[in-house]
């Protein structure tokens, strides 16, 4: 169990961390503006991912984890303060839903979601590499069994791909 919660503090810290450097690389090579986002999303994740590392610690060690004995309450008390100070969490969400659905909304992506065209790789973030194998790995599976749902295929994409 204890070598779980070190394997999850691990991970999650690290994808904390890629996450603040990617936000931070759109802020040096894009702008504040185009990074509004992944600022956002790092402003929640960070706080909450070091709520859990230091939960996880304090359950290690028990009652003394909540005592004056160990750093760590205290500790706890202080970066939950930061899921406010700097906006709370449900606002800096509030900012990624709004900026995803209006991207969706500018790029003629309900007409793309009926289409179909979704499963064919289409869409808002079709031009991105890092999702490029995801796609094909996709395309793989439906070509392999869209002949057996007698279903019509979705025609080839043809919406274009929207801008950061
Ligand atoms: C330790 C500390 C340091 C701070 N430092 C600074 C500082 O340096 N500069 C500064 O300007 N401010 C600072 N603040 C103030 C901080 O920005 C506000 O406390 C914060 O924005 C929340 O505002 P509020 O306290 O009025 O709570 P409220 O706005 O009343 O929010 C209370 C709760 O309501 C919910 N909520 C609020 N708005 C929404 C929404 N739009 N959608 C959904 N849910 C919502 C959230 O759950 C939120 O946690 C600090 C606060 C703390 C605790």
């Amino acid at each position: 169990m204890i070598q779980t919660w070190i394997a999850e503090g691990r991970i999650e810290i690290d994808q904390a961390r890629l996450l603040t450097l990617y936000a931070a690389w759109l802020m040096d090579n894009v702008g504040n503006k185009a990074a509004r986002t992944e600022i956002s999303a790092i402003k929640v994740v960070a706080p909450n991912v070091a709520l859990r590392v230091i939960d996880n610690a304090i359950q290690a060690h028990g009652g003394g984890g909540v005592s004056d004995d160990f750093p760590l309450a205290a500790m706890y008390a202080g970066i939950r303060t930061l899921r406010i100070a700097d906006g709370p969490d449900e606002v800096h969400r509030m900012v990624i839903a709004r900026r995803e659905l209006r991207r969706y909304a500018e790029s003629g992506a309900d007409a793309w979601a009926s289409s179909g065209a979704w499963l064919m790789g289409a869409g808002p973030r079709a031009a991105d590499p890092a999702r490029r194998l995801g796609r094909e790995s996709v395309l793989r599976v439906v070509s392999r069994y869209w002949p057996a749902t007698g279903c019509t295929p979705p025609a080839a994409p043809t919406f274009p791909t929207h801008p950061r």
